[in-house]
């Protein structure tokens, strides 16, 4: 009887004494003390009548206990479901409404909204301090019971995708789509025990809780154990730590700082970005500071992890790289979306033309929790799943993405990739960054509006960046109006929120649409 996931990552080490955690305060958590934890959870968890295959929800403070959590819900046979500590008590009723889990883990402020939401549910409370009465019910349970049995195709985890449009999913993932991705990230940036990696992320979303978390405990490593990101603390930390992974607003974040520096980076062999595009601007400044080519890489929630630029190889500014060993990627001529019958083939898009990023491996999730109609239109019978973002293969495999398929512009029937504009703004004088959306007007269906930020300390002129776009690109692509704002909106994972810039300006050509 084994336990596909659980019982790699337990495997990881064949050194209980080894060093899993290291947290700021100075204190360690071995690897041995992590799975004691989860072994004495998934304990409480089966006594509290949890049966292999049902959800365990944890709204909860990024913390050990919550880490200890997540392993003891597989290790006890469940599927958890993370969700982000930000989400309103009417969202979380939601998700506990739809999930239906037969246990919680919240912070006590929030107890009683849960069982308002939840009736059934047992209850169990931790606080960001990582006390409650989990890890007092926990403490009094064994330690020595075998993992819950589950395949590879048992659900592990439940991630609700963040939902720009609709109803939020829930993306069920397996055991092997989580295993597999962790393998083939372990050899694909050659993570071994020796490794510390520098964790400032949150733990609620695939990034920080999966590619950095799975990846680290199979192979075995360590972790600087961060509950958020704080430059000061990772500038001072840095130097311990021989990885570091994070979305694109951690890096520029990192560079606003004079204390980031050459030195500060030197012990870290690999910088990793992802969740969101790292500008090529980044990647260089990046590179200029520290004498390291950021490694970007791709994946959404419900594929784990699909491209890699390489730790040894060109790292290409601005593309997300080649696919990883064993997962395959095509570019096929569906644009907007999943729009025609997902069972049809689609025809594929020669190399260096844009079109709908399609994913196919055991990384692929198993569907949508309850939605058979949306895994009908995203999931194709033959394993492909249609992501949702647009971009380009080179000749040599390489991916770029210029953008969500919902984000693509269409005005007087015209295509526009935002990413296009975006990268031409980005490239004018005192420009930060910006995010080009289309807002509905009257003549065109849609306009073209670019929303701008500029760098610290420069003023932009709305006029003057219409005005030197006017010979760089298309008219139909030019913006017909630029908005200046102080900072570009974005959520937790550093994604600009474009559905909330575009609910602002919805109005802007008199509200049609
Ligand atoms: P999530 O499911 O929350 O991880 O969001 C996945 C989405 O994040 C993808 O569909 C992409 O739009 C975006 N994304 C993730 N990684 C990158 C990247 N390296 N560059 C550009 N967009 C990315």
């Amino acid at each position: 009887m084994s336990n596909h996931l659980y019982d790699a990552l337990l495997a990881g080490t064949d050194d209980p004494g080894a060093a899993c955690l290291i947290l700021a305060d100075g204190g360690t958590i071995t690897h041995g003390d992590l799975h004691r934890r989860a072994a004495r959870i998934a304990a409480l968890l089966a006594d509290a009548g949890l049966q292999p295959g049902d959800r365990v929800a944890a709204q909860l403070d990024k913390s050990v206990a919550m880490l200890a959590l997540y392993l003891g819900t597989v290790r006890a046979g469940g599927a958890f479901l993370p969700l982000n500590p930000a989400y309103t008590p009417d969202e979380v009723a939601y998700f506990l409404t739809d999930a239906e889990p037969a246990v919680i883990v919240c912070d006590p402020a929030r107890e009683r909204d849960m069982r308002r939401a939840s009736a059934t549910a047992a209850i169990f409370t931790l606080d960001d301090g990582g006390a409650g009465s989990l890890i007092d019910a926990a403490g009094a349970m064994p330690a020595d019971r075998p993992p819950a049995a589950r395949g590879p195709d048992d659900l592990a985890a439940i991630l609700y995708t963040s939902g720009t449009t609709g109803r939020s999913k829930g993306a069920m993932l397996s055991h092997d789509n989580l295993l597999s991705n962790a393998r083939t990230l372990c050899d694909a940036w050659q993570v071994t025990a020796r490794d510390r990696l520098l964790h400032a992320l949150p733990v609620f979303h695939t990034h920080g809780l999966f590619v950095a978390c799975n990846t680290l405990l199979l192979a075995g490593g360590a972790m600087i154990w961060l509950p958020r990101f704080d430059p000061a603390e990772v500038i001072a930390l840095l130097p311990r730590a021989t990885m570091m992974m994070g979305v694109p607003t951690f890096y520029t974040r990192l560079l606003d700082r004079p204390d980031f520096t050459r030195e500060v980076a030197a012990t870290a062999r690999v910088f990793i970005s992802g969740s969101a595009p790292l500008l090529p601007e980044t990647h260089r400044r990046f590179e200029e500071r520290t004498g390291q080519r950021i490694l970007e890489r791709y994946g959404v929630t419900e594929t784990n992890m699909t491209t890699s630029n390489p730790l040894a190889g060109e790292r290409r500014p601005g593309s997300v790289g080649p696919a990883l060993p064993g997962v395959e990627v095509r570019i096929t001529s569906v644009e907007a979306g999943a729009d025609g019958d997902p069972a049809t083939a689609p025809a594929k898009r020669p190399d260096g033309e844009i079109g709908m990023i399609e994913v196919r491996g055991p990384n692929v999730f198993q569907g949508y929790w309850r939605m058979p109609d949306k895994t009908a239109a995203e999931l194709r019978p033959d394993g492909w799943f249609i992501t949702g973002d647009l971009g380009t293969r080179d000749a040599d495999g390489y991916v770029t993405i210029v953008g969500r398929g919902k984000d693509l512009v269409i005005t007087g029937g015209l295509n526009v990739y935002p990413r296009e504009v975006e990268m031409l703004i980005d490239d004018l004088p005192g420009v930060l960054e910006s995010a080009v959306i289309g807002v509905p007007h009257p003549d065109f269906g849609e306009a073209v509006v670019a929303v701008v930020a500029p760098r610290p300390g420069a003023a932009l002129e709305p006029d003057a960046l219409m005005d030197a776009l006017t010979d760089r690109i298309a008219r139909f692509k030019q913006p017909k109006r630029v908005i200046v704002v102080p900072e570009l909106p974005r959520n937790a994972m550093g994604k600009v929120q474009k559905a909330a810039l575009r609910a602002q300006h919805a109005g802007l050509f008199g509200g049609a649409g």
